[in-house]
Parts: structure tokens; C-alpha cells; sequence
């Protein structure tokens, strides 16, 4: 009973509660049993604040959209009374003294935000293995991360340690994990859910989204912490649909999908490739119409993303000085060596390489060359995706050009981690909506009989989610890849 009840999806959870078969208390009770048995093994959480959410769940109301129901939260989104660390030894010991916007609506809605899930340190990363404190492994082969920088909540979703989970996606952070831990993860359009109270990483990137173990769930969620804040100027004064309710209503009858040549090139592993290209034949079945579209500037997005999210980060990164939070550098003499040494103890190899590279191209003989154009081809690639979405409701393309790789596998080279998002930076760069859902199964090269999760990502126009939830839903409605559990071995 209480295994089944921690499986559930926020959906069925909330008819329970709100029927009053369940008690927030008993779901609370069965979710944390759950986490004592499996989280030693996965260390998807960094913290959880149990008691809180006892006292939250006694007090809940079930009539609320989320009455109830607990969510995990990346360590980047600030939750009152809470520590807000970015999986970073510099903000060691610093606690949130407010809510994100994300999470007063959460709580206004009756959601309940009581873990803090492990990321890579300032979501800097692509498996979770940057955090400053623990390795979250991947519930499918615990040999493998879960991907990342969202590793911790893609990991709970998918063992069923939390009902749903925040994420933050700036180069495909939701995404990239929910792929390779199987469950579904949406990035919203940049300005559809406030910014205000997540760390920032690159602000013209970052967005906050849910991961969760169905697209209707992703849909709730969405629709409780859309639109617009006065505390986040980029929030767009948009009016926000019901889209649980939209994704419910739509029929995919005639729904245009376009296909980008570009991502399918050459380096995907072929078992990818082949599950996107069953998913395309899918939606030609359920009547869906399949157009081939080009996004020709799909090749410097690597490049133009690793300029503007460092330039962006090493700016945003320069409040963390040892004066207002966290990690301070004992017996210093004088200012800049209090400067220098705290932030050289504070920040990890991943965050140093970031500022420096970012310091680097906004520097005054630099900066035409590298931090400028890469801005005009970001233009370029805005404008690409504006001409394919003349043509179509939504492209389909592989969430991750590979499954899930072995942990320490690719930490030596940051190169070849870069390259985990070569599918999903394009979207932060043009500001678009995109979602990743489980699309099949891999078997692992080393281990015949290993089963790993593939996710075929779907990516939509600005503001157009609704659209893209009702095109994944379709989808989901008529596979069982979401419906498959990990075995935690
Ligand atoms: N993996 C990318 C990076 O390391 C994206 C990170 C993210 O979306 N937060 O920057």
C-alpha cells in the first residue's frame, strides 16, 4: 500500500485526497518511507524538511488545485526556512529567507515544497556530477547518472521518492535528466514562469519547470506557476489557459509536426534515432501531419550558448563575494585576498572554468569578436525557429543524443559534456517552449539486459504550451514507455 501510494501521479494523488481516500498525512507518511527506503542508494535529496511538511500535511487544505500534495525542488529555487545552496560549498549554511514566486504560488495552491534535490553546483552541468556534496545515480543503472543539471529531481520523479519535482533549465536542464531518467520534463517559454527567487545562472536563458511522471502532471503544475510577476520584469503579462484542461481537450487530428533535418546527424547512437523515428511514424498513425523543416544555424548553437551562458554567469556569479551569504575565508588581510580566497574555496572546477571563460569574452579586446557575434547568431537562430513554426505546430527531435552514460565517464572532458545538450540549447537560445517524454528503451552496450530510458523531445513556439502539452499527450495516451518503473538495481 504504501509503495503504490508514493507511485502515484500528482493527478491520481490529488482525486485521492480530495475524495478523502487519503490523507495528505498518509501521503506525506508513504512518500518518506519511500525516501528511506531507496534515496541511500539514488542521493537524489540533499535535505529534507520532513517536519515542516508533517505540519503542512495536518493543515492542508484538499480542496486546493495541489492541496497537499509534496514536491522536491532543485537546490536553486529558494523555499523560506530552507537551505538554497546550489549544490555550492559558498553557500554553505545559507537558508532562504523568501519564497521564489514559483513556490508561493505552489504553496498558495496547497502544494507542499519539503526536499531539496541535488544538481550540479550553480546547474552547471549535464549529470549532477558537479555538486559540491554527492553523486545522484541514475534509478535505472545505478552505475550511470542520472543526467543533469536537474539530476536530483529526475532521479526522485523516476524513483518514485516525490510525486514531481522543480527543475531549472537554461541549456536543457529539465530536459536532458527527464530524458534520461524517463520521466517528462518541460521547459517553459522564457517569461512564462517568474524568475524571481531562483539563483541565477544566465538570466536570458534561465527558466523554472516541473518534472513529472506524466505530461497532464507537467500541465498542473505549469498552469499553477505561470504568469506574470511584478518581481520578475521578463514574466510576460500573458493571460494563462487551463492546461490541464487543454491538454485534455486535444485532438492531434492534423496537427502538423516538422522534423529537423539538422538533428539527425551523425554521432546520435542509432537506438535513439531509432525510437525518435518510431515516435514520428506514431504520430503519422494518430493522424498527425509530419513535415521536414531546416534550422540551418542548428550547428554554432554549442558554441554561441557556451559564450552567452558564461559572460552571463560570470556577472551573476559575482555577488558571491563572502560579505551577504554563505562560505567566508578565514583570517584574511584585506579585501581582494578576502575576495579571491573565498571564492577559490568556495566555487568547484566547473564554476571556475565558467567565470573565467565568461570573464574572458566580455573582456574590452574580446568582446566584438566573441560575446557580440555570438548574440547576432543567437538572432539568426531565433529567427530559424520563427520560419520552421511557419510551417508547423511542433518539431520533434531527440531530447539527448545518447542514453544514459556511466558516472565519471565523461568528467575528464568538458567538451564532451557540453555536447549532451547539443539538442536542447537551441530552445533556451530562442526563448521557445520544449518538453521531453519517454519515448523507449536503449539496452545498455555493456550490460545486454539493461534497460535505459530514451526521451523524444518536442519543441514548441513561444507561449504556444498548450499546444505542445496537448501534442506529448497525445503521445503518452497512446504508449506505455511513462508507465514503466525502474527496478533501483
Ligand atoms: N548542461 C548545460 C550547462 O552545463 C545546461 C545547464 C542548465 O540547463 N542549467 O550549462
Amino acid at each position: 500500500m504504501l509503495s503504490t501510494l508514493a507511485s502515484l501521479t500528482v493527478t491520481a494523488l490529488q482525486a485521492k485526497l480530495r475524495a478523502r481516500e487519503v490523507s495528505p498525512r498518509e501521503a506525506l507518511d508513504a512518500l518518506a518511507a519511500r525516501i528511506d527506503a531507496v534515496d541511500g542508494r539514488l542521493r537524489g535529496y540533499l535535505s529534507t524538511d520532513l517536519e515542516y511538511a508533517r505540519r503542512a500535511a495536518e493543515s492542508a487544505d484538499v480542496t486546493l488545485p495541489l492541496g497537499g500534495v509534496p514536491i522536491a525542488v532543485k537546490d536553486v529555487v529558494s523555499v523560506a526556512g530552507q537551505p538554497c545552496g546550489c549544490a555550492s560549498k559558498i553557500l554553505a549554511g545559507y537558508r532562504a529567507p523568501f519564497d521564489a514566486t514559483a513556490i508561493a504560488r505552489l504553496r498558495a495552491a496547497g502544494a507542499i515544497p519539503f526536499g531539496r534535490t541535488n544538481m550540479d553546483e550553480f546547474a552547471m552541468g549535464s549529470s549532477t556530477e558537479n555538486s559540491a556534496f554527492q553523486l545522484t545515480r541514475n534509478p535505472w543503472d545505478l552505475s550511470r547518472v542520472p543526467g543533469g543539471s536537474s539530476g536530483g529531481s529526475a532521479a526522485v520523479v523516476a524513483a518514485d521518492t516525490a510525486f514531481a519535482a522543480l527543475g531549472t533549465d537554461t541549456g536543457g536542464s529539465i530536459r536532458q535528466p527527464a530524458a534520461l531518467c524517463g520521466c517528462v520534463g518541460l521547459k517553459p517559454s522564457y517569461g512564462r514562469v517568474s524568475r524571481y527567487g531562483l539563483v541565477a545562472f544566465a538570466s536570458s536563458l534561465d527558466q523554472i519547470g516541473p518534472l513529472t511522471k506524466t505530461v497532464a502532471d507537467a500541465a498542473l503544475l505549469l498552469g499553477v506557476m505561470a504568469g506574470r510577476d511584478p518581481l520578475d520584469s521578463t514574466s510576460l503579462d500573458a493571460p494563462v489557459p487551463d492546461y490541464a484542461a487543454a491538454v485534455r481537450d486535444f485532438s492531434i487530428k492534423g496537427a502538423r509536426i516538422g522534423l529537423p533535418k539538422e538533428y539527425f546527424v551523425s554521432g546520435i547512437d542509432p537506438q535513439v534515432e531509432a525510437a525518435v523515428r518510431a515516435a514520428v511514424a506514431h504520430y503519422a498513425k494518430l493522424g498527425a501531419e509530419i513535415v521536414e523543416v531546416s534550422l540551418p544555424h542548428t550547428e554554432y548553437a554549442v558554441a554561441v550558448y557556451y559564450i552567452i551562458a558564461t559572460a552571463e554567469a560570470s556577472a551573476n556569479l559575482a555577488r558571491f563575494d563572502g560579505v551577504r551569504y554563505g562560505h567566508r575565508a578565514a583570517d584574511t588581510n584585506g579585501l581582494l585576498e578576502h575576495y579571491g580566497r573565498t571564492r577559490a574555496e568556495g566555487f568547484g572546477p566547473e564554476v571556475k572554468r565558467r567565470i573565467i571563460l565568461g570573464t574572458y569574452v566580455l573582456s574590452s579586446g574580446y568582446y566584438d569578436a566573441y560575446y557580440l557575434r555570438a548574440q547576432k547568431v543567437r538572432t539568426l537562430m531565433r529567427q530559424d525557429f520563427e520560419k520552421a513554426f511557419a510551417q508547423c505546430d511542433a518539431l520533434i527531435c531527440p531530447t539527448s543524443p545518447v542514453p544514459a552514460f556511466k558516472l565519471g565517464e565523461r568528467t575528464a572532458d568538458p567538451l564532451a559534456m557540453y555536447l549532451a545538450d547539443i539538442f536542447t540549447i537551441a530552445a533556451n537560445l530562442a526563448g521557445i517552449c520544449g518538453v521531453s517524454l519517454p519515448g523507449g528503451f536503449a539496452k545498455a552496450a555493456d550490460d545486454g539486459d539493461r534497460e535505459l530510458p530514451i526521451g523524444v523531445q518536442l519543441l514548441g513556439p513561444a507561449f504556444a504550451e498548450e499546444k505542445l502539452l496537448g501534442i506529448a499527450h497525445a503521445f503518452e495516451q497512446t504508449t506505455d514507455w511513462h508507465q514503466r518503473r525502474p527496478a533501483l538495481g
